[in-house]
């Protein structure tokens, strides 16, 4: 099984492939030691409400830290350059941290968005 490295976020994910030198000519044309790939939680469309875990801080101000887990609240897509305020609440339901973040800061997180 084929593997490749997320260049947002750095993960390793493992692919299930059926034509290994098809996809190894797509995805890896110039046959570099590592096969680069964003993974499912940095490519993904995100929504409102989707749980999102903060990859690095959206600026100096801001209390988030790298690890911390929220839920988008609101999308700017109307911009070049989209943006995601994301929030989130302490178990007692106070605001522990709001940001507007860019895509390339947050990650899906598959296991948190279960239902
Ligand atoms: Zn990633």
């Amino acid at each position: 099984m084929p593997y490749a490295k997320c260049p947002t976020c750095g993960q390793i994910s493992h692919y299930a492939v059926k034509n290994l030198e098809q996809w190894h000519k797509k995805h890896n044309p110039d046959f570099k030691e590592t096969t680069v790939l964003p993974c499912f939680g940095c490519w993904k469309e995100l929504k409102e409400g989707d749980i999102v875990c903060v990859l690095s801080k959206p600026n100096e101000k801001s209390l988030a830290e790298a690890g911390g887990v929220g839920t988008i609240t609101a999308i700017h897509n109307n911009v070049k350059t989209p943006s995601y305020e994301v929030k989130s609440v302490l178990p007692n339901g106070k605001i522990k941290w709001t940001g507007v973040f860019k895509r390339n800061q947050i990650r899906y997180e598959i296991a948190l968005n279960k239902k």
